[in-house]
């Protein structure tokens, strides 16, 4: 058989699972309202999680950035692509963070995928002395990464602090990473981080903290995980992504000065790419500004009061609301096509709610995955409790 025959085969068998993603396409700037193909809805499927994505003064700082800077930067970061946007931007994020680190650094990726790639192939220094403990549930791009490490990779079960304390308890590894998502992306749940890094400081080992969900969005000042619970140690490496509460692109890793030198001078997915478009850091730049300000605590405010107003006015009975405090609120179905059938019949309303199925989550745990953001307000949640209501007497 040749490679179509087989490429065809295959997708006739995701076809047949309920498992074919489609691609829609948004005609306005990413936020609550949308117009997806010609048609207004409401999204509640976005990570645009403070709606900063369409915020007249993030726009306004891309723009002046693209004046500034021009359209790309021309080059990777060693090479000639590094602009005094890129610097600023590190600069920025380092203070933003830094009281919960020792000596700390931010370095700016094109993506979190990059990112994480760069941060657990860039510290698995000596391999045969290094083994990684990653949470069950982390996301793709570290569990890609730790396989990029070509170290020991032991997969810790969710949330599970004794068999890690177990893991590490036995570990005879001179270097030991322990890894994981702080907000789990399709359950919304967070990851006990004081736990895990009371652990790792006993053992030696590092914490690498993907907190891509809750920076922008956790703590009083939008610090992230680390600030909502107030940790500090010479043991963490952060990652904060900045497409989803920032609104604009690329991610940081922020950490102790020699780690993010080790990272420029030898991780791959930093040096083998060009630099992302200086006025996307540019535009970071007032995305972090807003965050921190008392605009930004009043579009969290916001948020956890939408939270609030979902869990309360929603009564299922056979789905199930996962136990998830973040404005990630899983909705779980169970069937890949039933949850698709329930994804449309919303989408037909006019509410845009991703339907989550496997390899995403784990099989017979398909879900409807709806985020809350600043831009939405309490009736348009009214609205969409409404509608899944209807839809789960029907179904
Ligand atoms: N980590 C987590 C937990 C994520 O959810 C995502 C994005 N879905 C990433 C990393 C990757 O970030 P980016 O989209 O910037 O590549």
């Amino acid at each position: 058989m040749d490679l179509l025959n087989k490429l065809q085969l295959q997708l006739a068998g995701l076809e047949e699972k309920s498992l074919i993603r489609k691609r829609r396409h948004v005609e306005t700037p990413a936020g609550p309202r949308v117009t997806v193909d010609g048609r207004d809805m409401l999204c509640f499927s976005s990570n645009d999680y403070l709606s900063l994505a369409g915020h007249p003064k993030v726009m306004a700082a891309l723009q002046e950035g693209v004046d500034l800077y021009g359209a790309g930067s021309g080059a990777s970061h060693l090479i000639s692509g590094h602009s005094r946007a890129h610097a600023q931007l590190e600069e920025r994020l380092a203070g933003f963070v830094g009281q919960h680190l020792e000596a700390p650094r931010a370095l700016y990726f094109c993506t979190g995928y990059m990112a994480n790639l760069a941060v657990l192939t860039g510290l698995a220094v000596g391999d045969k002395d290094t083994e990684i403990f990653s949470e069950s549930l982390n996301h793709a791009s570290l569990i890609d990464g730790a396989r990029l490490s070509r170290t020991t990779v032991k997969v810790v079960g969710h949330a599970d602090v004794a068999s890690l304390a177990a893991l590490l308890e036995q570990s005879t590894a001179a270097n030991k990473i322990v890894v994981t998502d702080s907000v789990f992306s399709m359950d919304g749940d967070l990851a006990p981080l004081p736990e895990l890094l009371a652990l790792c400081e006993r053992h030696g080992a590092w914490l690498v903290v993907d907190d891509a969900h809750g920076f922008g969005t956790l703590g009083d000042n939008g610090r992230g995980a680390l600030e909502h619970f107030n940790l500090r140690s010479p043991y963490l490496v952060y990652v904060g992504t900045l497409g989803k509460a920032a609104g604009v692109g690329g991610a940081f890793v922020a950490a102790h000065e020699v780690v993010i030198e080790t990272l420029i001078q030898r991780a791959r997915p930093y040096i083998f790419t060009t630099a992302a478009p200086p006025a996307l850091a540019h535009a970071l730049l007032a995305s972090v500004d807003i965050i921190e300000s008392e605009e930004g605590r009043q579009r969290r405010a916001h948020v956890q009061a939408l939270i609030a107003h979902l869990k309360a006015s929603l009564k299922l009975k056979r789905w199930q609301l996962m136990p998830s405090d973040t404005a990630v609120q899983p909705i779980v179905i169970g069937d890949n096509a039933e949850t698709m059938r329930v994804s449309a019949a919303l989408y037909a309303q006019g509410f845009w709610v991703g339907g989550i199925r496997p390899p995403t989550v784990p099989l017979g745990t398909s879900r409807l995955r709806v985020t809350l953001a600043a831009g939405h307000t309490m009736d348009e949640v009214d609205r969409l409790v409404a509608a899944i209501h209807v839809l789960e007497e029907q179904s």
